[in-house]
């Protein structure tokens, strides 16, 4: 239905793998797991904070831009949007040695 929609209203349609948009940080791409009921997305290694759903969205656009060759999959458009200023620090940052994410990165995955 959306590929018709896309073609009818002449623009691009791209169907995307949706596996790990949700783990994957749109800003940087290191992967983080997370409980489906933390409903925010907060990047321990950039800092970047989101959403839960909308990091997704954002991988997933990227995954669609670079598949009809726009843009660069590395790249992150959320960044722009971010403020340089102060940053707060909340409890969902502290990672627990022992962690999956912790280990996740130790393994070089
Ligand atoms: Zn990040």
């Amino acid at each position: 239905m959306l590929a018709y929609k896309c073609e009818r209203e002449g623009t691009y349609f791209a169907a995307v793998r949706p596996h790990g948009t949700t783990k994957k940080c749109a800003c940087c791409g290191v992967e983080t797991d997370k409980p489906l009921w933390v409903r925010e997305h907060s990047c321990p290694a950039c800092d970047f904070e989101a959403d839960r759903d909308a990091n997704a969205a954002l991988n997933v656009l990227s995954r669609g831009l670079s598949k009809v060759g726009v843009g660069h999959a590395e790249s992150a458009p959320a960044e722009t949007a971010l403020p340089a200023s102060t940053r707060t620090v909340d409890a969902k940052r502290v990672v627990e040695p022992g962690s999956p994410a912790l280990s996740e990165r130790a393994s070089g995955r």
